[in-house]
């Protein structure tokens, strides 16, 4: 007789569909994590992922692009994406409040998904304190972000809900 393991939790989370494998970075990488708590999420069907950028309408691969000191987005060349990436929030915001998403796990120093650090706008790699667009949009509603290194407390936060 199997035993069925208990679902990990009633909600929902939102992940950036780059750390599920799927071929959405800017460069092109496949970049899929591995970890036990994402193989149970994964096996419970809770997880709804979704790539703002690709979703806001770019292409993959994509120029790497930055948020600038004065908010816009910006790729190397100068071109602005900003209505791209402000796009795709709108859409990643709509899903998670349609699908009532409490948490979401997005890709760290990304500039629609960063939740703790990003690049400076410079082009260089060197990063500061701060977050995406995605990621500043769904914290205003409301909604816990945490980055790829953070599982146990996304499992943590939506328990205790
Ligand atoms: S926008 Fe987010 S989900 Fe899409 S490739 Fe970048 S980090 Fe991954």
């Amino acid at each position: 007789m199997h035993s069925l393991k208990k679902a990990p939790s009633p909600y929902k989370i939102l992940i950036s569909a780059c750390l599920l494998g799927e071929n959405v970075r800017y460069d092109a990488k496949i970049n899929k994590i591995e970890n036990k708590l994402l193989d149970n999420w994964l096996q419970h069907g809770i997880l709804l992922s979704i790539c703002p950028e690709v979703c806001g309408g770019l292409a993959t691969p994509r120029p790497a692009a930055e948020i600038q000191n004065d908010g816009s987005i910006k790729t190397q060349a100068g071109q602005d994406v900003s209505e791209a990436f402000t796009a795709g929030a709108l859409k990643t915001l709509q899903l998670a409040l349609e699908n009532n998403i409490k948490a979401a796990v997005l890709t760290e120093k990304s500039p629609s998904c960063g939740s703790s650090q990003i690049y400076n706008g410079s082009f260089d790699r060197t990063l500061i304190s701060g977050q995406g667009v995605t990621t500043q949009l769904l914290r205003r509603h409301g909604i816990q972000v945490f980055n790829q290194f953070q599982l146990q407390q996304v499992q943590d936060y939506l328990d205790g809900l």
